[in-house]
């Protein structure tokens, strides 16, 4: 299995498609389905420290055999470890669990109550080589301007919800701009909607022989986004890399972006509330 890879601002290759570890919480399931991952072609994983999971992961991952050089592993900062020295402290935690001495790409999980000091940390670590990208995760265009103020090194990812019913035409166009690669959480709308059923990806997965989930994927592909969809059923995990021996013309691509709902179903980036709570937990 061959996965496309995404080129990053700093010259650092990320493949395209990876196991996204959010909810998986049972450790033999989680351990069971990163190593159907291996065996299917995945050389990615994407975690956080918040999702509990990094230590299965890294022992999953050591237990599969595959060199380290080899896989390209992210994490994520969580609100109540913001601020310069909690996010050193964090990365370290990460890295621990995971049984690595860096990440491939580490990510601030939300603009929390202190992204400059969080920020500050992040660019050291990247310089001392611990991480080999750094960037961020529910961010907007103002929250990406802003960091315009004190950051040395601009982020090079930006992970966000982004589906066909939430393509983030704006944001996307903006990254685009600014050289920050898309990176898409929920790209298959966390199985939070009726998107695997919309009849305009059903007649496409006739078309071409693929499921609508394949159809949904691959959409993601073609504009060049890098996804991570999450699955522990075998089935799933082998079918959601089985994307690259097809493509979607500009066309099919049109008919995609005709269904846009412009409509969130996750967290909102500015959910106060929410982060307010999470940083003092
Ligand atoms: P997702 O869009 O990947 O959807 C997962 C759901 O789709 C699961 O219920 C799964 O059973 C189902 N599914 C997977 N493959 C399928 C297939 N081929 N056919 C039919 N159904 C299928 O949603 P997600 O897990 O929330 O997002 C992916 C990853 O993004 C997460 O695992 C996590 O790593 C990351 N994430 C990040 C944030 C963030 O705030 N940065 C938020 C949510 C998720």
């Amino acid at each position: 299995m061959t996965v496309p890879v995404i080129t990053l601002n700093n010259g650092l290759e990320i493949p395209q498609i990876g196991l996204g570890v959010f909810l998986m919480t049972d450790e033999n399931e989680t351990d069971w389905a990163v190593k159907q991952a291996i065996y299917a072609g995945y050389r990615h994983f994407d975690t956080a420290a918040a999702y509990g999971n990094e230590a299965v992961l890294g022992k999953a991952l050591k237990e599969s055999g595959i060199i380290r050089e080899q896989l390209f592993l992210t994490s994520k900062v969580w609100n109540n470890m913001q601020g310069y020295e909690k996010t050193k402290q964090a990365f370290e935690e990460s890295c621990e669990k995971l049984g690595t001495d860096y990440l491939d790409l580490y990510l601030i999980h939300w603009y929390g109550l202190d992204v400059k000091g969080t920020w500050q940390a992040m660019e050291e670590l990247y310089e001392a080589g611990r991480i080999k990208a750094i960037g961020v995760s529910n961010f907007t265009i103002e929250h990406l301007e802003s960091m315009k103020e004190y950051a040395k090194i601009k982020p090079m990812v930006n992970q966000i919800e982004t589906h066909p019913y939430f393509p983030q035409n704006e944001l996307r166009a903006y990254m685009e701009k600014e050289g920050i690669a898309h990176e898409a959480w929920g790209p298959l709308s966390q199985g939070k909607t009726d998107l695997l059923f919309h009849p305009v990806l059903q007649e496409l997965a006739d078309k071409h022989d693929k499921t609508t989930a394949q159809i949904v994927l691959r959409w993601h592909i073609e504009r060049g986004t890098i996804i991570i969809p999450k699955s522990v059923n075998p089935g799933r995990i082998n079918e959601n890399i089985s994307i690259t021996d097809f493509s979607l013309t500009a066309e099919e691509m049109e008919k995609i972006a005709g269904i846009d709902m412009n409509t969130r179903y996750g967290r909102i980036p500015n959910d106060h509330e929410f982060i307010e709570r999470t940083s003092k937990e």
